[in-house]
Order: structure tokens, then C-alpha cells, then sequence
């Protein structure tokens, strides 16, 4: 036998019971999307490194060590996106919808790619949804798009689950004081800290809050929180968006140490975890990125979205009991000779026409016995068995196969008997 190919490290497949969790997921968060005036947006997973570099940084993790990059035969040096924001960004502008449409509300849901190790809720090709909302800088334009993601835990069941923490991380005015005032602390209790840590003191400081050692985490509880250097404009930005979230009895915990490891978000910063994650607990997050619009060669564009892995939300779903939908009822119209298949055949496009069910058609050939093996299989409700007796007689045998009940039914009548059971 030839040798077998198997899948990537950390790249999965779906099917089953899982691709119809997540076929709900796509749906629930589609509709809900859609009808607060969101569209779509469907952006290529490959585009030029630079757009990854300038809009993550140079001194992130997942520049540095966790991007998919290669040169192209034309010597281009491309990366499979690591996340959607940046895509969504250069889009926004690529088509001239600052000045075009300067409020612009948008979704997404696709796959990712980053170099990680693989664990349970961690995968290097992974999925997410998000969300995002250009041009508003309104803090109630920061409490609908975090309102849209605690609907859609709602809708899925889930809120009891999960909790929302939030942070304001200050703006170009604020930050850079927090900044040296940061790496001076961090200077302090350099030789308590992990390499990584320290390399970060330097490069990236606030990513050090990202860092999820014991000992490090000691040192945090002491260092100068970013919460307490915003500006004025920061502190009454985010104290209405507190009062939004209280008006609409969204509840949230502060979390000063919530920095987003990313360069580009402003102000609020917001992340949703969930119980039975382990330590890949974050399920979603997002924040306000002022400034992106503008770094990317676009007009001065306030910004806000989130995002979500669904393989984590795919998690969180079976901790919290919600199961995988059934899938729907379905018919096998079982044939038993050549000329019974295409009559078969021909019946499936006059049931799919006239009935909600799944109607399929076993085109093995094989004998009854079989047929109706692969039938129970499939969990099929019905089968419809039609052989040449049945085509002489121009009545097909139904069998109902939770209870193994048969009756002979008017082939013509079928696709009226099959809406009458239901
Ligand atoms: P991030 O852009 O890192 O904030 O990611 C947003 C969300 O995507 C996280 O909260 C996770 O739910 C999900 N996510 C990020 N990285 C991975 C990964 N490697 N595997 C699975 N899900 C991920």
C-alpha cells in the first residue's frame, strides 16, 4: 500500500458533528452581524509581509517568531495573514472608503495561520470572527461593538460562561510618559525577570504584561499600571464607555495588566476568557486602534473591533453542555436496479423541491441488504426502496427506520406524503 499523507502539525480538518457546531456558529454570528449593519468582508490570506511588520510591529511575537513568510517566484516576500485587522485595514483603504464611507461596519470569519506550538485550543491554522468599525469615536461606538459579542455568547448560551475584561490603554498623547515610566520600573527589577522579559524592556515593554511566568507575574502587581497615566481625554473616554456597558447591564472586570500584546490599539482594550479553555483562555479580543488607519497611509480614521477563535468558542460550547445541532431529517431513496437509480434519481430533485429534507441517493448497486445498512448508517429517518417490482407497480415500499414500519406509498405521491409526516 502506498504510504499515507497526513495532515500539518497544528492544521485540522472538520467535518461531522463539529462542522455543523460551527456551521451554527457561522450563522448565528452572520445574521446577528448583518442585521446591525454590518457587512462582509472577504480579504485574500496571503498579502506582503510589510502590511504584518508595520501594523503588528517588528517586536511582537507574532512577527518575529510565528508568521508563515516566504518569498513568491518573483522574489516577493509574502505571509499567510496572522490576523484579520490588517488585511481589513489596507482593504478599507486600498478602496477609498475613508473618504467614501467614513463610518464603515464590518465582519469577518476565515482562517488564520501562525507558527505556535499546538495545544488544546491552540492551532497554527485556526478561525476566527470579528468585527470592525470604522470612524467612530464615540465611546458608545466601543460599548456596540463589545454589545454585539456578549449578543452573540447570549444567542449561543454561553454568557454565564464568560466574563469581559477591560482596560484603557491610553493614546499618543499619554502612552509614551507611561512608556519610559514603564522601562524605568522594569530597569529596577530587571534581574527578577525571564530573558524574554528583558528583551522586551527595551523592544516592546508593554508586552511584557503579556508574559505568563510565576515570577514575572510577581514583579507585575508592582510595576506602574497604564490605567493610571491615561490622559483626561482617555479617562472620560473610558469612563463612558463603563457607563455604557452599565446601561446595558453588560458586566465587565478591570483589568489594569490587560495590555494586548499589539502596537496598535488605543484606549479601550477588551478581552473576553472562558471556563473550561485550561490555559488558552482567551476566547475573543479587541480594542480601539485610533491611529491604524492613519500609520497605513489613510486619512485620520478612529477605529474599533474585536476578534474570536472558534475553535476556542467550539470549546467553550461543549464545557457549557451546548451541543452540536442534529442534523436535519433526511430520506435514502434506495434503488435497486440501473433504471430504478435514474427514477430515483429523478424523485430526489422532485423531494428536494417539495420538502425541507436531506434526500439522498445510494448509487451503489449494491443489494438491499447493504443499502439499507449504509441507510442506518446515515441516519437516515426514511428510506425509499425502489426496485422493479415497485416501478411495474408505481408504488415505492417507505420504511420508517426508528421503528422499521413500511408502507407501500404512490410513487407520484411522495412528495406529497413526505411534508404530511412532517
Ligand atoms: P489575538 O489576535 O491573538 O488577540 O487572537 C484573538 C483570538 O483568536 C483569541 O482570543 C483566540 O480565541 C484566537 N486565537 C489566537 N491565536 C490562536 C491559535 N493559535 N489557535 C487558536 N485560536 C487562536
Amino acid at each position: 500500500m502506498a504510504a499515507k499523507i497526513t495532515s500539518i502539525k497544528g492544521m485540522r480538518d472538520l467535518f461531522g458533528a463539529q462542522l455543523r457546531s460551527w456551521r451554527r456558529m457561522e450563522s448565528v454570528f452572520s445574521t446577528l452581524c448583518l442585521r446591525r449593519g454590518y457587512s462582509e468582508i472577504r480579504t485574500p490570506y496571503l498579502e506582503a509581509t510589510e502590511l504584518f511588520v508595520r501594523v503588528l510591529g517588528e517586536h511582537t511575537a507574532v512577527v518575529g517568531k510565528e508568521m508563515y513568510s516566504f518569498v513568491d517566484k518573483k522574489g516577493l516576500p509574502l505571509s499567510l495573514r496572522p490576523e484579520g485587522t490588517a488585511s481589513i485595514v489596507r482593504a478599507y483603504i486600498e478602496a477609498g472608503l475613508p473618504y467614501d464611507s467614513p463610518h464603515a461596519r464590518f465582519f469577518y470569519m476565515g482562517p488564520m495561520f501562525r507558527y505556535e506550538q499546538p495545544q488544546k485550543g491552540r492551532q497554527r491554522q485556526f478561525h476566527q470572527f470579528g468585527v470592525e468599525l470604522f470612524g467612530l469615536a464615540s465611546p458608545a461606538a466601543d460599548v456596540e461593538v463589545i454589545a454585539l459579542a456578549h449578543n452573540f455568547w447570549r444567542e449561543l448560551g454561553l454568557t454565564e460562561n464568560i466574563s469581559l475584561l477591560l482596560n484603557s490603554v491610553g493614546c499618543g498623547d499619554c502612552r509614551p510618559a507611561y512608556i519610559k515610566a514603564l522601562q524605568a520600573a522594569l530597569q529596577a527589577v530587571r534581574d527578577r525577570l525571564c530573558a524574554d522579559c528583558k528583551e522586551r524592556i527595551l523592544t516592546n515593554p508593554l508586552r511584557v504584561f503579556d508574559c505568563k511566568k510565576p515570577n514575572c507575574q510577581a514583579e507585575f502587581e508592582h510595576l506602574p499600571k497604564i490605567i493610571d497615566h491615561n490622559c483626561d481625554a482617555c479617562r472620560s473616554h473610558f469612563g463612558e464607555v463603563k457607563r455604557g456597558l452599565e446601561a446595558l447591564s453588560i458586566r465587565y472586570r478591570l483589568d489594569p495588566l490587560l495590555v494586548r500584546g499589539l502596537d496598535y490599539y488605543t484606549r479601550t482594550a477588551f478581552e473576553w476568557r472562558a471556563e473550561g479553555l485550561g490555559s488558552q483562555d482567551a476566547l475573543a479580543g479587541g480594542g480601539r486602534y485610533d491611529r491604524l488607519v492613519a500609520e497605513l497611509g489613510g486619512p485620520q480614521t478612529p477605529a474599533i473591533g474585536f476578534a474570536l477563535g472558534c475553535e476556542r468558542l467550539l470549546i467553550a460550547l461543549e464545557t457549557a453542555g451546548s451541543s452540536a445541532p442534529a442534523s436535519s431529517a433526511s430520506i435514502d431513496i434506495l434503488p435497486l436496479d440501473p433504471e430504478s437509480q435514474f427514477l430515483a434519481l429523478k424523485l430526489q430533485a422532485e423531494l428536494l423541491g417539495a420538502t425541507s429534507y436531506t434526500v439522498t441517493v445510494n448509487v451503489s448497486g449494491a443489494s438491499l441488504k447493504t443499502q439499507l445498512k449504509q441507510a442506518s448508517k446515515n441516519a437516515a429517518q426514511f428510506v425509499v426502496i425502489i426496485g422493479e417490482t415497485e416501478r411495474r407497480s408505481g408504488e415505492a415500499m417507505v420504511k420508517t427506520m426508528a421503528t422499521g414500519e413500511q408502507k407501500s406509498v404512490a410513487i407520484q405521491d411522495l412528495t406529497r406524503f413526505f411534508p404530511l409526516l412532517g
